[in-house]
């Protein structure tokens, strides 16, 4: 499988598409929005020359990385001669249904069906197609050049020769592959989330401060970020997006979002790209300010 076509240039799809490419695989990216195909290509080609002055890589592989990639906004012609399809469009369950019973019209017969989703059931997904033996999870994480990890998601019908391709693949990415299985939140949201919804209920109940309960995973559990920064960077919206499909696909109260996660959504607060969330953003500064709203 020499082609690959990425469905979606946003966040996830500009790296996914950026690996990909830089090894050796030829990409098609494809998106309904042309401003997002040339930001994603301005995204990549800023990242290559990041690696490029770190001496991670040479002038010939950034080259050819860029000679790898071709865009396209007409999904027919960008899907054609793929092997490999994978799509990271926005998360709504509607527009991925929409898309792989699309896929599995344009996509050649033997390829494989891959989804980034964060939370969406693949079985469902695969259901939508008439090829669910060949529908799998591929869940990169954020940012993908850069986050070793892949999920790989067997859907209740995934075939054991596609994971097993698709498991072969991400090593030859670099990646390192970690298969599980179809339920809500798969294994990385499924202990992440409740861990950060956790961490803003004790906010909520006054347990302690942003910054304290920060502090207390960072230098105590040796977490790079703590959690409600996590949060601010995820989006607090995706976050209680999970715990929703977390609550209703598991039937346990305990996966319950808190009442002030739901409150700041609704209010907008969505974290780092509203502006603020449990912090304040402010274009130019690199400084973490706690939000007014949480100062005591
Ligand atoms: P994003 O909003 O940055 O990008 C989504 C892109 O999909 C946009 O460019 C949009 O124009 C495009 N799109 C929408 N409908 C389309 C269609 N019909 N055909 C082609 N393109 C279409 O989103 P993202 O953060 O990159 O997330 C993409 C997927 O990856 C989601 O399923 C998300 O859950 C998953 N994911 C995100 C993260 C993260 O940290 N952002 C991490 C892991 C997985």
């Amino acid at each position: 499988m020499q082609q690959v076509a990425i469905i979606g240039a946003g966040t996830m799809g500009n790296g996914i598409a950026h690996v990909f490419a830089q090894s050796g695989f030829k990409v098609n990216l494809i998106d309904i929005s042309g401003p997002a195909l040339e930001k994603a290509l301005a995204t990549i080609t800023k990242n290559l020359d990041r690696q490029l002055a770190k001496e991670s890589i040479t002038a010939d592989v950034k080259a050819q990385t860029l000679a790898n990639l071709s865009t396209h906004t007409d999904m027919a012609e960008g899907v054609k001669n793929a092997g490999l399809i994978i799509e990271a469009a926005t998360e709504n369950i509607q527009l991925k249904l929409k898309i792989f019973a699309e896929l599995d019209k344009l996509a050649p017969a033997e390829a494989i069906l891959a989804t980034n989703t964060s939370s969406i059931s693949i079985t469902q997904i695969a259901a939508a197609t008439k090829r669910p033996t060949q529908v799998i999870g591929m869940h990169f994480m954020n940012p993908v050049p850069v986050m070793k990890l892949v999920e790989i998601i067997n859907g209740y019908a995934t075939g054991k020769a596609v994971t097993e391709q698709i498991t072969a693949l991400s090593r030859q990415l670099g990646k390192v592959p970690c298969v599980v299985n179809d339920y809500p939140g798969f294994i990385a949201n499924r202990i992440l989330m409740p861990m950060i919804n956790e961490a803003i209920i004790s906010l909520y109940e006054g347990v302690a401060g942003v910054e304290e309960i920060d502090t207390v995973m960072k230098l105590g559990m040796a977490h790079p970020m703590g959690p409600l920064q996590l949060a601010d960077f995820i989006g607090l919206d995706v976050c209680l997006y999970i715990m929703r499909v977390l609550h209703e696909g598991l039937g346990n109260p305990k996966y319950a979002p808190c009442p002030l996660l739901v409150n700041m959504v609704n209010a907008g607060f969505l974290g780092a790209k509203s502006g603020e969330g449990f912090y304040k953003y402010e274009a130019g500064s690199k400084d973490l300010k706690v939000s007014t709203r949480f100062k005591v």
